[in-house]
């Protein structure tokens, strides 16, 4: 989401004559999209101020400016705390940036950290920063709703609001032309996208569908989707539907039905269940991942132990998974105690990732021997003899590279895996 706010910013300021640049030696300007989710997304932050001090004491005229999530979050604050910023910009504010960037050049620090009902950056056109062409994000929705007890979402990103379907459609219309032939539709909660205009109501699955109608060769994801909003009607789209990729994130959080009531996550884990086995029954063959939070506040052993029994049951192709980390101002941070010891949150953690990667390998060594569609992002990071791209379930796959380009599709056959990727050869073009 902050890839897709990035190219929002960009955006905004290409149309004030800026121009981007990978070198940050060069930049006379350095704004940093930034997270809150947990403390440590924080921390890298404030590493990332420290070791650009010296740019600034260099050249007192280079403005720094701290956007996005962290800067909602704390405001004025980081004016007090970190000298070197010259702005600070909420997620909603970013229209705003040139005349932020003018106070800030005039010597005044500048803060806006307002957030809207309304702000979707419906109509900027963002200009894409990934280097490979082929993929790209879109933003259908910001903020949320929910209110988890842990998340800090909703108070720095705001309220809930979708995005007009017809600009959605017109930005993943625009990538298919540019040569681009997938796409990524990001939302906190998609499955709660609405649109209403004139009496005509657009929910989610029906966005999705219209997305995958551009064109058969556009294949299209999303995320993420919340178990307790996750459809029939949404698994029925994505059967119906080819190019609508076969893998759904759907964070779990907990297996235990007593922590994810203190998480305010409105299921239980049978109802998860239930959602897992509708997706297999609906869409054969589809991957699943997850997240995972280890350590919650007042977790038991045997919820622990929950959570481990679900993950083996439900045979997640790929997780997310982290310590919890208490976040000021939560429903969490307000009302209970983050009383599970540093060591246990560790020890939880550990054995949640190895029994994780146990399964996720298990997944890579049943698609030994069988032949998948990929779509060619680029050469592989290690080696430029060897061609890489995903399969539809979302899984990496490494290739010798015989003359195919980025942005086709072929047949590849899976000879064998390692623990992050499926290795083979093209069986033939498509
Ligand atoms: N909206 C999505 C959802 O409901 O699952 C994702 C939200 S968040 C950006 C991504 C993940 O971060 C969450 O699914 C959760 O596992 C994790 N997370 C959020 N708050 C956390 C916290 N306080 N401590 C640890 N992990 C957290
Ligand atoms: Fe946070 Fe819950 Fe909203 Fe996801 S659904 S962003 S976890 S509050």
């Amino acid at each position: 989401m902050n890839v897709a706010d990035s190219e929002v910013v960009v955006s905004i300021l290409t149309g004030q004559g800026y121009e981007h640049t990978d070198d940050i030696t060069e930049a006379r300007l350095i704004l940093i999209n930034t997270c809150s989710i947990r403390e440590n997304a924080e921390q890298r932050i404030r590493g990332r101020l420290k070791s650009i001090g010296h740019l600034k004491r260099k050249d007192n005229s280079i403005m720094i400016g701290l956007i996005g999530c962290m800067a909602e979050r704390l405001k004025e604050k980081v004016l007090e705390q970190e000298h070197i910023v010259d702005m600070v910009i909420g997620p909603d504010a970013y229209r705003a940036l040139p005349s932020l960037i003018a106070e800030a050049e005039s010597g005044h620090k500048a803060v806006n950290v307002l957030l809207s009902r309304e702000e979707t950056y419906a109509g900027i056109s963002p200009v894409r920063m990934d280097k490979n062409g082929v993929t790209s994000f879109v933003s259908i929705m910001r903020g949320c709703n929910n209110m988890c007890a842990y998340c800090v979402v909703p108070y720095v990103r705001g309220a809930e609001r979708s995005r007009d379907p017809e600009s959605v459609l017109n930005e993943v219309n625009d990538l298919w032309v540019k040569g681009y032939r997938e796409v990524t539709l990001l939302g906190q909660n998609v499955d709660s996208y609405r649109w209403e205009h004139e009496g005509n109501r657009t929910g989610f699955p029906e966005l999705l569908e219209r997305v995958a109608l551009i064109n058969p060769r556009l294949r299209v994801r999303f995320s993420t989707s919340h178990p307790k909003d996750l459809s029939d009607e949404l698994l029925k789209t994505i059967s119906k539907r080819t190019n609508i990729c076969r893998h759904i994130h759907l964070p779990v959080q907990s297996g235990s039905s007593r922590i994810l009531k203190l998480m305010n996550r409105e299921y239980t884990r049978e109802w998860y269940i239930v959602r897992i086995n509708a997706i297999r029954s609906i869409i054969p063959g589809c991957a699943v991942s997850t997240d995972i939070i280890a350590g919650f506040c007042s977790e038991t052993e045997e919820d622990h132990n929950e959570t481990l029994s679900l993950i083996e049951w439900a045979g997640f192709d790929f997780a997310y998974m982290f310590k919890y980390s208490e976040r000021p101002g939560t429903k969490a941070a307000r009302r209970y105690k983050d009383d599970i010891p540093e060591e246990i949150k560790t020890r939880r953690l550990n054995e949640i990732i190895s029994l994780q990667n146990k399964i996720s390998g298990r997944s890579k060594k049943m698609d030994v021997g069988r032949v998948f569609e990929v779509l060619i992002e680029g050469y592989s990071k290690r080696s430029k003899d060897n061609l890489s791209g995903r399969t539809s379930q979302n899984k990496v796959v490494v290739f010798p590279d015989d003359g195919h380009k980025k942005g086709e599709y072929v047949n590849v056959s899976v000879e064998r895996c390692t623990s992050a990727t499926l290795i083979g050869k093209i069986n033939q073009s498509l």
